[in-house]
């Protein structure tokens, strides 16, 4: 198509590019990378192959080849003194050998989803993701952790706390930089609540785009991190005391360029379309719960004292609920859903979301968005609520449903042995 043929041309021009980098994600969201010579790539575009034997949540052995094809429409320039020279970064679907999209490419299945629902019904979902993370002293702070215990802090200031060349405000201000020069539409960006804590927002986005970008965003700040001599980790609650790091997912639907979210005359200005949505997330809060915090550290995080939720209600003003409704206009009209974790599959995240908000059941509870229910509070009552659930079934099938489930199971059983008596302290996971 145009595009493919636009981006070949530019690999083809640009002397400078060497190698591509194509990105794709396992199914804990855990973001892979492999560089092709560029030469090679333009050749064999249409030919790749991997083995997925050696990728958690794919393939088993006997059925290891998978084949990559290249989704060109994600494309990013990549600045070079942050991933190296001459190169850039498109994203890739995984393909199984029957040529179909690969089941447990999770990329695969929300692009899917969002394009039937464009088709069938002209919705554009849109998602914009407030990124918490924590920068910790040292390159391998997340490494050395379960030796020492603890992670150091590279400053002791809090909201919007900002010194100049404090080391916290110099790597937010890379940060924010890298990503301007690779087309995110920045907004704001400030030291977060807790010490050494940081968030930096950028323009909302169609879904598979901003589900792209949380991964890129991620990948910037672990890399200008490690290029200050520091970690930058998206662990949910690495520090005991102190707020923990959220993922915050505000969502809206456009048919048409206008917001179906927004009813100036609904309740909070939200149209009751918008709030069906709301309900059907709100009766499936248990069951996806583990898709939103996938970790055994995520539900460490979920604590009210510390602004994160730990109540299946939708509110307004109350920041314990899972839902909330930020006040907007008829651009920005959305719902946030707070409870999730930085550290979950960003693909699944926004998948599940969207589609336990559009296909999902109402519960018949009376005053479901107020009533007195709660999010699990251990990973184990998650992964039960999980694998008890039909909805989750029909969201992703036995199949990828049951291999999520046996992952996580195993990091829960890894996680107390790993850390000796510290049951309950952070399963270490590098993504
Ligand atoms: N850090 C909080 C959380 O875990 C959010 C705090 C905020 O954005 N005001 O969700
Ligand atoms: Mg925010
Ligand atoms: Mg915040
Ligand atoms: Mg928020």
């Amino acid at each position: 198509d145009k595009i493919q043929e636009e981006r070949l041309k530019y690999l083809t021009d640009e002397k400078g590019i060497k190698a591509v980098t194509v990105l794709f994600s396992d199914l804990e969201g855990r973001l892979h990378m492999l560089d092709y010579d560029k030469k090679f790539l333009i050749k064999s575009y249409d030919n790749l192959t991997f083995d997925g034997s050696s990728i958690r949540g794919f393939t088993a052995q006997r059925e290891s080849d998978l084949r990559l094809g290249i989704d060109w429409s994600a494309f990013y320039w990549a600045p070079s003194d942050v991933f190296g020279t001459g190169k850039v970064l498109v994203f890739g679907e995984v393909i199984d050998k029957q040529g179909t999209p690969y089941s447990g490419d999770m990329r695969g299945v929300l692009k899917a989803y969002a394009n039937e629902l464009y088709a069938k019904e002209g919705y554009t979902l849109n998602a914009a993701n407030e990124i918490e993370g924590f920068l910790f002293a040292g390159m391998d702070a997340e490494r050395r952790f379960p030796e020492t215990g603890r992670f150091d802090y590279v400053n002791t200031g809090g909201y919007y706390h900002s010194l100049p060349g404090d080391p916290l405000r110099s790597f937010i201000d890379t940060a924010a930089e890298v990503q301007r020069a690779m087309g995110f539409e920045n907004e704001k960006d400030h030291p977060e609540v807790a010490p050494s804590q940081f968030e930096i927002n950028y323009s909302y986005g169609e879904v598979v785009a901003a589900a792209d970008q949380i991964q890129i965003y991620k990948l910037i700040c672990r890399q200008v991190a490690t290029r200050m001599g520091m970690t930058a980790s998206f662990l949910p609650k690495p520090v005991v005391g102190v707020n923990g790091s959220g993922m915050h997912t505000n969502i809206s639907i456009t048919k048409g360029g206008k917001n179906l979210f927004w009813d100036p005359a609904g309740e909070e200005k939200l149209a009751a379309f918008g709030w069906d949505f709301v309900d059907r997330i709100l009766t499936h809060g248990n069951d996806i719960c583990l898709l939103l915090n996938s970790s055994v550290n995520a539900y460490r995080r979920l604590d009210p004292h510390f602004e994160a939720p730990n109540q299946i209600k939708a509110s307004a003003v109350d920041r314990g609920s899972m839902v909330r409704i930020p006040i907007g206009n008829e651009k920005s009209s959305r719902v946030e859903v707070r409870s999730v974790a930085p550290d979950a599959n960003p693909y699944l995240v926004l998948y599940s979301l969207f589609k336990s908000g559009l296909d999902g059941e109402t519960a018949k509870i009376a005053n479901l968005r107020q009533a007195e229910r709660y999010l699990p509070d251990n990973i184990y009552t998650a992964l039960e609520n999980f694998r008890n659930s039909t909805w989750t079934t029909k969201l992703l099938g036995e199949d990828v449903k049951a291999r999520f489930g046996d992952l996580k199971q195993a990091s829960a059983d890894r996680c107390p042995r790993l850390l000796g008596s510290f049951v309950k302290a952070p399963e270490v996971q590098f993504h």
